[in-house]
C-alpha cells in the first residue's frame, strides 16, 4: 500500500510523542515511571478557567465560530500582547488556532514554497522541521553556541538565496535559554538585511525567571511586518488539552492562514476559546503556574549540582533543563531508553532536537516536587551504574 502514501510519509513520528508512548506502555505493565519526558505540565488547569468553560457551555458557545476565533478572545489577545509592545488589530491580524502547533503548521503552509529554506536554531523543537517538510520546504539547522544563545557567524553563514524564514523560540524548548538583547539584535539585523520572514514562537514567555523580562521580536523596529508571532495558552495556564493557540501576523498572512484553518479544522473549540479569554484577562493564573515551575527549577538546580559528570546551562525560562550527558559515553537515545527501562525515569533524548541536541537529554520539571526528588535519586544511581 505504500505506493499510495504521499511524500509527507517522510515526516518521522514526533520523537517526543514516541517517547511518551513507550512510557505509557511501561505504565500499563504496572511500572511507576517518573515523567521527566513530558512536554506537558503535571498540574491541573486553574479552577477559575474551568468555571469559565462551564459558563461558555451554558451560554451557547457550543457551535462553530469564525475561522479567526471569537472576537472576545482576539480582543483579549490584543490587550494581553500590548504589555510587550506588540500592536495587533484583532479584526485582521490575529487568528486563533487549535494549539500553537497548528498555528505553526498553517503559518509555514501559508508562506513556505517547495524548495524554500527555513532556518532553525538548533537544538530545536522537532515540530518546526516537520512543518517545514510538510510545506515542501527544507529545514536548515544552525547550531546555537555552548550557552544556547545565537552564534552570529554561524547564522550569517547559513543565510542564502533560498532562505525564506527564520524560526526563533525564546524562552527555548529544549534548552530553557532566554535570548538576550544581543541575540535579538543579531536576529533583527539579519532578518531586515536579508528580507527574511521570522516565525517567533513565544509560548513560554510567561514562564521566565530570575527577574528577566521577555522581549517580543515583533515589537522591535523593522520587525512588525516580517514577524509571525505564535503563542499559546497551553503552557503558561496549564491548558495543554484545551488546544488554544494563536498567531499574530500581517493581514495577508493571516488571511491565508484563515483559508487553511477554514478548509481543515474550521475553528478552535468554541467554549475553550471562551475560557481562553478569561485566562488571558487574568495573568495572575499564569503567575501561579510560573511560581510552581520556578520552585521546581530551584530544586532541580540543587539536585543537578550534586550529580557528577553532568554539565548544564541553568535554565532561565520554560520548565526544561537540557544537561550534557555525553561523558557517560552512550548516545542520547540509548541512554534515555536504558534510563527508562532500568530506572523508570522518562526523559527525551537530545537527538530528537536536531543535530546539536545529541549528547544531551531533556528533563521536564513541571511535575510534583516528590517526583523530582525521587527521579534525581534514580537518575543518580543509574549514572553511577554506568561508571
Ligand atoms: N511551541 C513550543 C516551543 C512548544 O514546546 C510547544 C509544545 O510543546 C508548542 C509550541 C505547542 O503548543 P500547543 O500546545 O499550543 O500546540
Amino acid at each position: 500500500m505504500s505506493r499510495f502514501l504521499s511524500y509527507s510519509l517522510k515526516i518521522r513520528e514526533s520523537p517526543t510523542l514516541a517517547a511518551a508512548e513507550l512510557v505509557r506502555r511501561l505504565q500499563r505493565q504496572g511500572k511507576r515511571i517518573i515523567r521527566f519526558d513530558c512536554g506537558d505540565l503535571l498540574f491541573d488547569t486553574p479552577g477559575e478557567i474551568k468555571d469559565a468553560a462551564y459558563e461558555g457551555l451554558r451560554s451557547g458557545y457550543t457551535h462553530y465560530t469564525s475561522c479567526r476565533g471569537i472576537p472576545e478572545l482576539r480582543e483579549a489577545i490584543a490587550d494581553h500582547l500590548a504589555r510587550w509592545g506588540v500592536e495587533a488589530d484583532p479584526e485582521s491580524e490575529i487568528i486563533v488556532t487549535p494549539g500553537a502547533k497548528f498555528a505553526i503548521y498553517a503559518a509555514m503552509r501559508a508562506t513556505v514554497d517547495p524548495g524554500d529554506e527555513v532556518i532553525l536554531l538548533s537544538p530545536s523543537w522537532p515540530t518546526y522541521s516537520d512543518c517545514a517538510d510538510l510545506a515542501g520546504g527544507r529545514a536548515v539547522f544552525v547550531s546555537m553556541n555552548a550557552r544556547f544563545h545565537v552564534d552570529e557567524e554561524a547564522l550569517k553563514g547559513a543565510i542564502g538565496e533560498r532562505t525564506k524564514m527564520l524560526v526563533v523560540n525564546t524562552p527555548n524548548n529544549p534548552t530553557g535559554s532566554v535570548f538576550e538583547a544581543r541575540d535579538l539584535r543579531v536576529i533583527r539585523d539579519l532578518a531586515v538585511d536579508h528580507d527574511l520572514l521570522v516565525l517567533s514562537d513565544e509560548v513560554y514567555k510567561l514562564l521566565i525567571y530570575d527577574g528577566l523580562e521577555h522581549t517580543s521580536l515583533k515589537s522591535l523596529p523593522g520587525m512588525e511586518d516580517r514577524t509571525i508571532l505564535v503563542d499559546s495558552l497551553s503552557k503558561a495556564y496549564a491548558m495543554t488539552g484545551w488546544r488554544i493557540g494563536y498567531a499574530v501576523a500581517p493581514k495577508e498572512i493571516v488571511d491565508a492562514m484563515v483559508k487553511i484553518v477554514g478548509s481543515t479544522v474550521t475553528c478552535a473549540t468554541a467554549f475553550a476559546q471562551y475560557a481562553g479569554a478569561t485566562a488571558l484577562r487574568n495573568e495572575g493564573y499564569a503567575r501561579r503556574i510560573r511560581d510552581m515551575c520556578d520552585e521546581r527549577r530551584r530544586l532541580v538546580l540543587r539536585l543537578l549540582a550534586d550529580l557528577s559528570g553532568i554539565a548544564y546551562v541553568p535554565p532561565r525560562g520554560t520548565f526544561y533543563v537540557f544537561p550534557d550527558v555525553s561523558a557517560y559515553g552512550l548516545g542520547s537515545v540509548d541512554l534515555s531508553i536504558r534510563l527508562l527501562r532500568e530506572a523508570g525515569v522518562g526523559v527525551v533524548a537530545g537527538a530528537a532536537f536536531g543535530p546539536s541536541g545529541e549528547g544531551h537529554v531533556r528533563i521536564s520539571f513541571a511535575v510534583p516536587m516528590g517526583d523530582i526528588v525521587e527521579g534525581f535519586s534514580r537518575l543518580g544511581s543509574f549514572l553511577e551504574s554506568l561508571r
